[in-house]
C-alpha cells in the first residue's frame, strides 16, 4: 500500500476505554492513529468508550484526555462518549432484529462449553429457563476478508472461527462490535488505526457493515506493547500510567516502536511535527514488541 496518498476527507479517530489511565502501549496507539491523520491532512477525533461502567475506572477519561492534552494530541471535534449514544445502538439493533440477522439468546457460557463457547445457529439453552436474553447476530458461513494497512490481507470465516456473537450483553449493556461500527459510520471515519489486538474483531466489523448498509473504512492494526508476561501492556500487568512531563522523553521510543525514524530530541511539538511528517504506515512493524513492566521508559 502506498503512504500518505489519501482524499481530503480523510477521518481517523483514537477510541480508549476510560478503565485507567494512559500507558505507553496506550499513548503508542494514540500517536500512530494522530501521525496518520495529521500526516493525510486529514481530521482526528477521540473517542471515549465508555460502555461498560463496572469496568471503567471513575475520572480515567479525564485523566486520559488531560494527557492526550498535555501531549498536544487534540480532538479536532468535541469528544464523543460512547454513553451518550444509547439510542443510535437501539435503533441499529431494531433494525438487525427485524431483518432477522439477530436475535434473542438465552446460552450461558456453560450451556456453550461443549461446543467450546461458540455459538454457531440453534439454541443450545433449555427454552425453559427465563433468565434475561443476550442479542447476537447470525454469522454466515463465508470467508470474511480484508486487507489491513500494516498486517496485510486478514481472512476470517466467522461461522467456524467465531459463531454468532453478542450485541448486547443479557445483563444489558451494547457491546463494543455493535458501538464501534456504528460510531465508526456515526462519525464519518475513513480510516481505523488501532492495536493489533482487535485484528480478530475486525471480519465482525466488516460484517455488521455489510448488514446495516454502512460503509467499511480502512484498517491498520499497529504492533501492541506485551508485558513480559505475553500479555498486552494493561492496569492488570502493572503497565504504569504516563505522566505528562515523561512524553517529550518517550516519543523517540514510540517512533522506534512504530518503525519510524528516531527523531531528534526537541521541544515536543517539534517533535510531535517532525514525527507526522515523517510518518510511514510501510514501515510499522507487524510484530508485537515486549516492554519491561513498570519500566521507566522514559
Ligand atoms: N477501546 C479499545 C481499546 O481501548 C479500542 C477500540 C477501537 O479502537 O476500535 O483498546
Amino acid at each position: 500500500m502506498t503512504d500518505g496518498v489519501f482524499s481530503e476527507s480523510y477521518r481517523g479517530r483514537f477510541a480508549p476505554s476510560p478503565s485507567g489511565p494512559l500507558h505507553l502501549g496506550s499513548l503508542l496507539a494514540a500517536l500512530a492513529s494522530w501521525a496518520d491523520a495529521r500526516a493525510a491532512g486529514g481530521v482526528w477525533l477521540i473517542r471515549m468508550e465508555d460502555l461498560d461502567p463496572p469496568r471503567e475506572q471513575a475520572g480515567a477519561d479525564r485523566l486520559i484526555l488531560d494527557l492526550l492534552d498535555a501531549a498536544g494530541l487534540h480532538s479536532d471535534e468535541p469528544v464523543l462518549y460512547q454513553s451518550t449514544r444509547q439510542l443510535a445502538y437501539a435503533e441499529a439493533l431494531a433494525r438487525l432484529l427485524q431483518a432477522g440477522l439477530a436475535f434473542e439468546c438465552r446460552c450461558s457460557r456453560s450451556d456453550l462449553a461443549a461446543a467450546g463457547g461458540i455459538h454457531r445457529g440453534a439454541c443450545v439453552a433449555n427454552d425453559g429457563k427465563r433468565r434475561p436474553a443476550a442479542i447476537r447476530l447470525r454469522v454466515p458461513d463465508a470467508d470474511i476478508g480484508f486487507e489491513d494497512r500494516v498486517q496485510g490481507p486478514y481472512v476470517q470465516n466467522l461461522l467456524r472461527d467465531v459463531g454468532d456473537f453478542v450485541l448486547r450483553r443479557a445483563d444489558g449493556p451494547f457491546a463494543y462490535q455493535l458501538a464501534v461500527v456504528v460510531d465508526d459510520a456515526h462519525q464519518g471515519i475513513t480510516d481505523v488505526v488501532r492495536g493489533s489486538d482487535l485484528l480478530d474483531s475486525t471480519p465482525r466489523q466488516v460484517y455488521l457493515q455489510q448488514c446495516l448498509g454502512l460503509p467499511r473504512p480502512r484498517y491498520a492494526h499497529v504492533p501492541i506493547l506485551l508485558g513480559p508476561d505475553g500479555q498486552k501492556l494493561s492496569k492488570q500487568n502493572r503497565a504504569p500510567a504516563i505522566s505528562s512531563d515523561q512524553i517529550a522523553g518517550l516519543l523517540p521510543q514510540v517512533a522506534g516502536l512504530l518503525g519510524q525514524e528516531p527523531q531528534q530530541l526537541a521541544p515536543l511539538s517539534a517533535q510531535l511535527t517532525s514525527f507526522a511528517r515523517h510518518w510511514r504506515m510501510s514501515t510499522v512493524p507487524r510484530q508485537s514488541a515486549v516492554v519491561a513492566p513498570c519500566t521507566d521508559i522514559g
